[in-house]
């Protein structure tokens, strides 16, 4: 039995499908129609590297801790791997094994000359104190110097972990090879070798996608309305640009509570109450409390999910309202609400498509690393903007000449360019 049908057939059987079991869903409808031979299908489905460190590490009260920290590299048929690092209670190898092989099919989605790969500690990032987290970082670091690299692979932040982190990574890993090498790492500070726009570049490119597939499905921007979940790197720049745009952010969102004001928040005002407040929204007066569920269903034109996995599921995508959902988060709808929204008639922008903006700016963030030569933030927001139309029209164009979800014409868009690369570089 392929392994194509294996995974198809564990997908249906459970209900809650794991992380990767629902990549491998997708990945199995999207190779079916496409037609993807079995043997490129074969080097995709498993991860190429896989692995798994403990990291001891003195906590301040005087005891060592023992975290589990996880690097799995999906894919280098296009270049070095490339992808973040997640700090979060819940991380585990599924999970990390799922958000690499994402990864994989966002650089090949965006054009860039990447692989996939992902990384993560098994920790609570907002119960430990900043010391504890850098020497949780450095022991990670060092425990991953021979799978990083600049040429290798090279980690970014995710969930949990930012440019902070990102400066004690290109500082224990120059280090360990005695040369300061900036290219190991992106999302670094500007100061030591990071690149204008990076921050808000994952915002930036959901909101280059809401816009494009707004033009698509006929929906007038100065009109639209939208409902952020999510509060961080993402939905906050998102919220942020969207607004911009002059898209109505009528709800926002964080771990702490969700917030509805009809007429639309100021952003700058949410975003200058967080800063103050530990980074959260909780207390926030510009808005009606509602329930993350609220959020979630409201009557908006457009749903950005930029928070966590499995937001959308087979429970509550019935009750979706949003005509665009634009994935900001990786993964926030599982496998089986895919086709509720779909019969819905729901537009998706895909995460491996809506995200990209982030990895994109981190791909010229490498660049200018090499060069060793910095470029202005309009130059780096004018290309990225370019790169995210460009992705958005393949995608769109995969998904209409295939009949299929835009989920789906972007794996067909990732196939297309992986299936070239793994046959030019042949096998042994
Ligand atoms: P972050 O840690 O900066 O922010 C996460 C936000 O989600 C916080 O506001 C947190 O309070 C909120 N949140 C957590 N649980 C929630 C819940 N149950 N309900 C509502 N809000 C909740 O993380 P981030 O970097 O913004 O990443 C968010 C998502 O975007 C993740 O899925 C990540 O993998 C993805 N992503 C991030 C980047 C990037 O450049 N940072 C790039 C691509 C994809």
């Amino acid at each position: 039995m392929s392994t194509q049908t294996k995974a198809t057939e564990k997908s249906t059987e459970k209900k809650h499908v794991s992380m990767y079991e629902a990549v491998l869903a997708r990945f199995n409808t999207a190779a079916k129609l496409y037609n993807l031979p079995e043997d490129i299908a074969a080097m995709l489905v498993t991860p190429q590297k896989q692995v798994k460190v403990s990291l001891p590490v003195m906590m301040d009260n005087g005891k060592i801790q023992v975290f589990e920290g996880y690097r799995i590299v999906h894919s280098t048929h296009l270049g070095p791997s490339k992808g973040g690092i997640r700090y979060a209670p819940d991380v585990n190898d599924d999970e990390v094994k799922a958000l690499a092989a994402w990864m994989t099919y966002k650089c090949a989605v965006a054009g860039l000359p990447y692989g996939g790969a992902k990384g993560g500690i098994t920790c609570n990032p907002r119960n430990m104190s900043v010391g504890e987290l850098e020497r949780m970082t450095r022991a990670y670091t060092s425990a991953m110097s021979e799978v990083f690299g600049p040429n290798k692979d090279i980690p970014a932040p995710d969930m949990g972990t930012g440019k902070r982190e990102m400066a004690w990574i290109v500082d224990e890993y120059s280090k360990i090879r005695r040369e300061y090498l900036p290219g190991v790492v992106t999302g670094k500070p500007i100061t030591l070798g990071g690149s204008r726009g990076r921050e808000a570049a994952t915002g930036r490119g959901v909101m280059i996608h809401t816009i494009e597939a707004m033009k698509k499905i006929g929906i007038d921007r100065k009109k639209a309305s939208a409902a952020v979940q999510g509060f961080g790197n993402v939905g906050l720049n998102a919220a942020k640009l969207l607004s911009s745009k002059g898209i109505r952010i009528v709800a926002i969102s964080d771990h702490t509570g969700a917030f509805y004001n009809e007429k639309g928040f100021d952003i700058d005002t949410a975003v200058k109450y967080a800063q103050k407040n530990n980074n959260v929204l909780q207390g926030f007066t510009g808005g009606d409390l509602i329930s993350n569920e609220q959020l979630l269903t409201l009557d908006v034109d457009a749903l950005i999910p930029a928070a966590i996995q499995n937001q959308i599921n087979e429970e509550n995508a019935h009750k979706i309202q949003a005509k665009l959902i634009v994935e900001g988060a990786n993964g926030p709808t599982e496998f089986g609400a895919d086709h509720i929204l779909n019969e819905k008639g729901i537009t998706v922008v895909p995460d491996i498509l809506a995200n990209s903006g982030g990895v994109t700016v981190s791909y010229f963030e490498w660049v200018q690393n090499q060069y060793g030569h910095y470029w202005k933030e309009e130059e780096v927001n004018a290309k990225h903007d370019f790169a995210m139309e460009t992705a958005f029209e393949q995608v769109w164009f995969n998904s209409k000449q295939y009949k299929t979800s835009l989920r789906i014409g972007a794996y067909i868009t990732a196939f297309k360019r992986l299936e070239k690369a793994i046959r030019y570089r042949g096998a042994y």
